[in-house]
């Protein structure tokens, strides 16, 4: 039997992308119809998917046997279901990680598994180049050159989802129980040996991004909090140079005092701004330590990362 070829599962999040999934089975299948020597399977994650995928997906599940869908209780955003199809992937000998929207094109999904069968463990598809357009390009060149300054750790720029993680790297993926997931972050993070492939990141082929900016910019502050203690050390930085710049100030005006030399008897815009600057660093450092006191409590808390929906029998 066909036992000894190695298997390769292709995970992919789905939300909303009723206009695309016609279009992805199409070019995934021939993708994967360029890897005989593998025995595929792809696992879409329906994150809680309000239009017509769900029936889709399971119409193609119904055709192809390669074919399998995890349905989530609700929409828990792209990492929860990400981590989700890992998950129920854990058994296959390597992990295609993917975006439901062609952003990724599956036609690269070959390269990745022969970077793989060269003895890669972890496989980054870096981004040559990127569509999009605008406030979201803006946004992710500043993040990606802010990041990249900002983490204890070093991160590859422009990677994304697109990737391949081998058996062991999944195992080590699996173990990581945090809530606030990262995942180039956390792909970093388990190490082993690593190879790149190029790919041009299409344009979305349909729809709107399920992950509004708005979901960006968490996504963006998640990746921030996990990776780096630096927003805390900074304002460790900061209040021990303003209490040095106050001390330094006291002991003028003592001295000044001292020396009988009289100020005058205004002061009062001084002490507004003083007062009004040293409250709102006080505001902003009370609100970084809530950013991290957020996070803690959502670990502590241990709420399961998503929850599966069964099929009623
Ligand atoms: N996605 C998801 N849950 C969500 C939002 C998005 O599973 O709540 C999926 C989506 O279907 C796509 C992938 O995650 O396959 C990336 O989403 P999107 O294209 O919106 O994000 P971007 O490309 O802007 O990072
Ligand atoms: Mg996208």
């Amino acid at each position: 039997m066909t036992s000894s070829k190695p298997t390769l599962a292709v995970v992919i999040p789905v939300f909303n992308e009723q206009e695309v999934i016609p279009e992805l089975l199409r070019r995934l299948t021939i993708a994967l119809g360029n890897l005989p020597e593998i025995i595929c399977e792809v696992v879409f994650v329906d994150d809680g998917s309000s239009d017509q995928t769900h029936t889709l997906l399971t119409q193609a599940c119904e055709t192809d046997t390669r074919l399998q869908l995890i349905r989530l209780s609700r929409n828990f955003g792209h990492q929860p279901a990400l981590t989700a199809g890992i998950d129920h992937a854990s058994h296959a000998d390597a992990v295609v990680t993917m975006d439901a929207d062609l952003q990724d094109p599956p036609e690269i999904i070959p390269e990745l598994v022969a970077a793989w069968r060269n003895g890669a463990q972890v496989v980054l598809a870096v981004r040559r180049s990127r569509q999009d357009n605008g406030i979201r390009r803006l946004g992710f060149d500043f993040f990606h050159r802010l990041f990249s300054r900002l983490t204890d750790f070093p991160i590859e720029r422009n990677t994304g989802t697109f990737g391949l993680l081998d058996r062991q790297a999944v195992a080590a993926f699996c173990q990581l129980p945090e809530r606030h997931r990262f995942f180039p972050g956390l792909r970093a993070w388990i190490g082993f040996t690593q190879a790149r492939v190029y790919y041009d990141r299409q344009e979305r082929a349909a729809g709107t991004p399920g992950q509004t900016l708005r979901r960006l910019v968490h996504y963006a502050l998640d990746a921030l909090f996990s990776f780096s203690y630096l927003p805390l050390r900074l304002m460790t930085y900061l209040g021990v140079f303003v209490a040095g710049a106050g001390f330094v100030a006291g002991l003028f005006f003592i001295i000044r005092r001292l020396l009988g030399i009289e100020i005058a008897q205004t002061g009062f815009t001084t002490l507004a701004t003083l007062s009004l600057f040293i409250g709102g660093i006080q505001l902003i450092g009370i609100g970084i330590l809530g950013e991290y006191l957020g996070r803690i409590y959502d670990e502590v808390k241990k709420r399961p990362l998503y929850v599966v929906r069964k099929n009623r029998s």
